[in-house]
C-alpha cells in the first residue's frame, strides 16, 4: 500500500498524478510481473536475485520487475515534509561530493538530462562509494544490465507518467520540487 494518502505531497506532487501513478501504472506493473513469473523458479527467488540475473530473463520480467520495484522505492523515498539527510549520509555525502548541495546538483542534473523515460539515482557501490546516476526505461542498479551498479538509496521516477499533469514537459520544474517531499 502507498504509505500515505494520494493528496500527501501537495502542491508539489498532486494527488490525481498520485492517484494515477499509484492506482494505474505501478499495478500494472505489479500484476505483469506477477502473471509474467508464475509458474516458473522465479516465483520463489527473492527480486533481488531476479535482479542480479536479468539478462537472462525476457523483457516482461525485466520491464516489469523493474517497474514495480523501482517504484516501491520511490513511494518510500517520498513524505510530507522534507526531513533532510542523517548526519552520517550527510557527512558521506559532503564526503563524495564536496557539500549536500553539491549532491542535490548532480542528482538533479542526472533526473533532468536522464533522455526519454527512467530513473535517477543515488546508490552505494559494492566498493562503498556513493555515486549518483540515471538508468533507462524500468532498469535498476541491481540488475546484471546496468552499467550503474550499487543498491539504491534514493530515486526519483522521471517517466512524463510521473509529472505531466502538472508540470507538461516542464521536467526540471518537477526534479526541484521533488526535493520539498524527499523523506
Ligand atoms: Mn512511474
Amino acid at each position: 500500500a502507498l504509505p500515505y494518502a494520494y493528496d500527501a505531497l501537495e502542491p508539489y506532487i498532486d494527488a490525481r498524478t498520485m492517484e494515477i501513478h499509484y492506482d494505474r501504472h505501478h499495478r500494472a506493473y505489479f500484476n505483469n510481473f506477477v502473471n509474467a513469473i508464475k509458474g516458473t523458479e522465479l516465483e520463489n527467488t527473492p527480486i533481488e536475485k531476479i535482479f542480479a540475473g536479468i539478462s537472462k530473463s525476457g523483457d516482461a520480467v525485466r520491464n516489469n520487475g523493474g517497474g514495480y520495484y523501482n517504484h516501491v522505492i520511490f513511494w518510500d523515498n517520498l513524505g510530507k515534509g522534507s526531513s533532510g539527510p542523517s548526519r552520517e549520509l550527510s557527512e558521506a555525502l559532503a564526503k563524495e561530493f564536496g557539500s549536500f548541495d553539491k549532491f542535490k546538483e548532480a542528482f538533479s542534473n542526472a533526473a533532468k538530462t536522464r533522455f526519454g523515460s527512467g530513473w535517477a539515482w543515488l546508490v552505494m557501490t559494492p566498493e562503498k562509494k556513493l555515486v549518483v546516476g540515471s538508468t533507462p526505461n524500468q532498469d535498476n542498479p541491481l540488475m546484471d544490465v546496468s552499467p550503474l551498479k550499487g543498491t539504491p538509496l534514493l530515486t526519483i521516477d522521471v517517466w512524463e507518467h510521473a509529472y505531466y499533469l502538472k508540470y507538461q514537459n516542464r521536467r526540471p520544474d518537477y526534479v526541484e520540487a521533488f526535493w520539498n517531499v524527499v523523506n
